[in-house]
């Protein structure tokens, strides 16, 4: 028995029709699953007891996590969660009024290297399937709904290089933005990626409206390459990609830039990053470092990053500073490990 979950809608579809049912009763597990948050056959009540019974096996396994941990401000959960073959990931729901964001893992680990982040450090261990990802998304928003709230904001910040993962993560974008399941708006979803030019060109193309986040963090190749080792592209390739994205979808781009401190954090820095990003309708987002155990880098001081951040704004170019909650349960970017080390302190 496949597991639900991992069945895009023909595969349900298809499968429910092998068991002999009609075609319609894959629709109802569907939207159960997507719209209600009901992924356990046997809470499904509008379905016949025989076909829920058949499809016990069928079930998800539970998305209870192993762990959950909230912010001592209330404002941010991460959830472990324990994959079918016993890879740990971590999701984190950002609550911040109006708006609920998740926070999801595409990946268990990532490949790319780079050296501030403690998901970097373990390597990749494997791709995340679709299902695992909207697994992720449901609980969310079940969370956000038990609390009266709604999930609003789904962004691919988590564990792992989504655009690294291309197929599982457009299936679960396909998912999410499914008017008849899920139903978020593409607005409401962003993609953050080390930069993956062909990949890039790729979500343009099959989801235009999905906002782009592109982690930069350097304005040059060579400081690029000491910062996230294993992306091959180039600053320019990844800007070249960038500009295709922007023509195609004629959205705006965000710019991520994690600040560490004497290393990439100043005026000059930034003038040459302006200089580099001239022309793009782009945004910067400045992330200060989150220090985690084993990675490299500090954070940088508060005039530093005040004064990149004005040094891009007279150049013309509109930038942020992240806030960022819940570092007091490593739920920031870049602290998510998916495993149990932190929190068995
Ligand atoms: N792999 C994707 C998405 C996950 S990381 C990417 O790199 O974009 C999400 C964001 O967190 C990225 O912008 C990443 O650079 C940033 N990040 C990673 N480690 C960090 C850290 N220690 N402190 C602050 N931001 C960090
Ligand atoms: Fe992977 Fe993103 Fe972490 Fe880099 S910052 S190691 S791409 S998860």
């Amino acid at each position: 028995m496949p597991d639900l979950l991992d069945l895009d809608r023909p595969a349900l579809l298809e499968f429910v029709e092998s068991l002999g049912q009609p075609s319609y009763r894959g629709k109802q597990i569907w939207r159960q699953m997507y719209q209600r948050g009901v992924i356990d056959p046997s809470a499904m009540t509008d379905l016949p007891a025989e076909l829920r019974g058949n499809l016990a096996d069928a079930g998800s396994t539970p998305t209870d996590p192993v762990e959950v941990q909230t912010s001592a401000d209330g404002s941010t959960s991460k959830a472990l969660l324990r994959l079918s073959d016993g890879e740990l990931i971590e999701t984190v729901l950002i609550r911040s009024k109006p708006r609920d964001t998740v926070c999801l893992s595409s990946q268990a680990g990532c490949a790319m290297g780079c050296v501030f982040c403690a998901t970097g450090l373990q390597g990749l261990r494997r791709q995340l399937t679709a299902g695992e990802i909207m697994r992720q998304a449901i609980l969310a928003r079940s969370w956000s709904r038990d609390e009266g709230r709604e999930l609003t904001h789904v962004v691919f910040m988590g564990m792992g290089e989504p655009l690294a993962n291309y197929a599982n993560v457009s299936e679960a974008i396909a998912r999410l933005t499914d008017p008849d399941g899920f139903a978020m708006s593409p607005r409401r979803i962003t993609v953050s990626t080390v930069g993956i030019p062909q990949n890039v060109r790729r979500l343009a193309n099959d989801h235009p409206h999905v906002n782009l986040a592109v982690s930069l963090h350097a304005p040059d190749p060579a400081l690029r390459r000491e910062l996230v080792p294993v992306a091959g592209a180039s600053v320019d390739e990844i800007l070249d990609a960038v500009r295709d994205h922007s023509r195609q979808t004629s959205g705006r781009v965000t710019f991520e830039y994690v600040l560490l401190r004497g290393v990439n954090d100043s005026r000059g820095h930034a003038r040459r990053l302006a200089n580099r990003i001239r022309g793009l309708r782009a945004h910067v987002n400045l992330i200060p470092l989150n220090p985690s155990p084993g990675v490299v880098g500090e954070r940088p001081s508060r005039r530093a990053t005040l004064g990149f951040q004005q040094t891009l704004q007279e150049s013309g170019v509109p930038t942020t500073i992240r806030v960022e909650q819940g570092r007091d349960i490593s739920a920031a970017c870049g602290q998510l490990r998916g495993d149990r080390i932190r929190s068995k302190k």
